[in-house]
């Protein structure tokens, strides 16, 4: 290898210990070669960056790193799925090695946590933009998707709701403190790939919070043909995302802001969920509950029901 594209696989691509499941065939040929072991199914999935669009300019390449990843593994513990292999897509303006490296200790910290291998990719130049195609295992006949919530079933969320929109707001104003909770969560996002794994077996319906609690689960209610009733005194909030709702006077600010990356599922209501999973571990909030009719009704402090059927979508100007 020695053109420029070829040293910077070598050097930042090119995985340094084994990190999972090894591939029949890795890097360096025309495709990646995997084995799915028997009794198994693979989950796959993608997800892109976009400089300017997903992050910030200029935004640090080591919480890059970890959060491209993470939004790819997010996927994989909606769907119930165990991290395997991921190729990554990398379009870069300039070759920066400082900005290479960091960028790679990001992506293959995180990798490792998750016993996740680089199996792939490519590299080309142009504005700044990363793709991750992130491939997990599932038992064969098991997954969590968006279309089994039923009637009666409990809603619920894992962690807290609102914070990374929060920290976005916050990472767009100059003053930032980087120790910030809110700004973290928003550039750090802890994908939930355990609590994922331990809901196959509970859960009636997963999605995760990537657009907006009410996005994501106004999607959820659609695929399912149902609807859902939320108790927003039951929502799970910091008191930073409560301070900030109420300087907006806006207590519906934290169903519409995205990149939480917690997991919004439902469970059966036979089901004793405190007394099948660590609930307080997993920090699992049941929120609302599913009901007939379609659509996403908040029941507000008030009293009110309010219908919110809104999240983020790329192709959405107005
Ligand atoms: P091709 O021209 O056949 O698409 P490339 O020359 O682009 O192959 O890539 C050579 C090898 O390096 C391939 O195995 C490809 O999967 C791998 N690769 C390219 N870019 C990356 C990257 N950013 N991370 C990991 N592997 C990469
Ligand atoms: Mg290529």
């Amino acid at each position: 290898m020695s053109s420029p594209e070829f040293s910077i696989i070598e050097e930042f691509f090119t995985p340094k210990h084994d990190q999972g499941l090894p591939p029949v065939v890795g890097i360096g040929d025309d495709c990646a070669v995997v084995d799915v072991p028997a009794q198994k199914q693979l989950a796959v999935s993608t997800d892109t960056l976009v400089e300017g669009v997903h992050f910030l300019p200029d935004s640090d390449p080591l919480l890059l790193g970890h959060k491209v990843l993470a939004v790819n593994l997010s996927d994989l513990a909606a769907m119930g799925a165990t991290p395997a292999w991921f190729s990554l897509a990398i379009t870069l303006p300039v070759l920066d090695k400082a900005w290479l490296s960091a960028f790679s200790q990001g992506l293959f910290t995180l990798a490792k946590r998750h016993s996740l291998q680089l199996i792939g990719g490519d590299t080309t130049r142009g504005p700044l933009s990363i793709t991750v195609n992130i491939m997990g295992l599932l038992p064969k006949h098991q997954r969590l998707t968006r279309s089994g919530a039923k009637v009666g079933d409990g809603v619920y969320v894992s962690g807290t709701i609102g914070g990374a929109g929060l920290g976005l707001e916050k990472a767009k104003s100059d003053a930032f403190n980087a120790h910030d909770e809110d700004l973290l969560a928003y550039l750090k996002p802890n994908p939930r790939i355990d609590l994922g794994k331990q809901l196959l077996k509970l859960a009636s319906s997963c999605i995760d919070i990537s657009d907006g609690l009410s996005a994501d689960l106004n999607h959820v209610l659609k695929l399912s043909g149902v609807g859902a009733k939320i108790y927003h005194d039951k929502l799970p909030l910091t008191d930073s995302v409560r301070q900030h709702a109420d300087k907006i006077g806006d207590d519906l600010w934290p169903y519409s802001t995205g990149d939480d990356y917690e997991l919004c599922f439902t469970v059966p209501e036979r089901l004793d969920l405190s007394s099948m999973l660590d609930v307080t571990s997993h920090n699992i909030t049941k929120i609302g509950v599913i009901e007939e009719g379609g659509g996403l009704r908040i029941k507000a402090k008030s009293g009110e029901l309010i219908q919110l059927n809104k999240g983020f979508d790329h192709f959405n100007v107005e």
